[in-house]
């Protein structure tokens, strides 16, 4: 299978990758509490797998996948045990640097896939500054807010309803599918820290609710290497 992860990549193969224009995602996730039944690293297994599976689907142009920036912004998870959280301004900074490091290397189509609510707000806001203070372009899209997957999350989710709350059916649902082994679905209920029911989740369900992402991704990947993304942040810079 072709290479996709950034960490197997030699020196010369990256060089290849930028004559070839290819497309750089950078998962970002955190490591936090999913109630009493999921596993913390849930955000950044669901976010890299969706990743890894569209980058390895396309043929046309290489799409490399950076390892996964694994802690991210989640003080209102810091009441239970597991979480790890970054400070705001350091969290901005690591994204940032990353970014700006890829950018530095000649990729220019960098594109933020995130996997954490908390996150949502920051990466934007990130981006804006890393377009006008870095001079570095980059989209970004929360993985369950991308093209037509709110509405093929609908018709799949029962009690989320296509939305994605916290640890319950479409988080649950991801894991059973992915890391079952680390699911207790003994102890999927609600509980404080938990926003939705688990109760619902089921492993077919999680197949189908991937396989919707995955599709997703892959068009977007697709729009944004032949330009027909619309690429906001670059168009900002222009008129700065
Ligand atoms: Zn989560």
């Amino acid at each position: 299978m072709k290479k996709v992860l950034w960490q197997q990549l030699r020196r010369t193969e990256f060089q290849k990758a930028v004559e070839a224009d290819a497309v750089v995602i950078i998962p970002v996730a955190s490591t936090e509490q999913h109630g009493n039944h999921l596993p913390v690293n849930t955000d950044a297994d669901c976010c890299f797998t969706i990743a890894v599976r569209a980058a390895q689907a396309i043929d046309e142009f290489p799409v490399l996948v950076l390892p996964t920036i694994w802690t991210g912004y989640s003080p209102h998870h810091m009441a239970y045990p597991g979480t790890i959280t970054l400070k705001y301004h350091t969290f901005v900074e690591v994204l940032t640097q990353v970014a700006t490091s890829v950018h530095a290397h000649g990729f220019k189509k960098i594109l933020f896939l995130n996997g954490h609510g908390g996150n949502s707000a920051v990466v934007a806001a990130m981006r804006t500054k890393l377009a006008a203070e870095e001079g570095v372009s980059a989209v970004g899209y929360t993985y369950w807010e991308m093209p037509s997957v709110p509405e093929e999350w609908k018709a799949i989710s029962q009690s989320d309803k296509g939305f994605v709350g916290h640890a319950a059916e479409i988080e649950t649902s991801l894991q059973l599918y992915l890391q079952p082994e680390l699911v207790d679905m003994g102890a999927a209920v609600w509980v404080p820290g938990v926003f939705g029911d688990p109760s619902t989740a089921s492993r077919e369900k999680g197949e189908r609710l991937l396989s919707a992402g995955v599709s997703a991704l892959i068009a977007i990947l697709r729009d944004y290497h032949s330009g027909q993304l619309e690429d906001r942040l670059m168009w900002r810079k222009e008129i700065l």
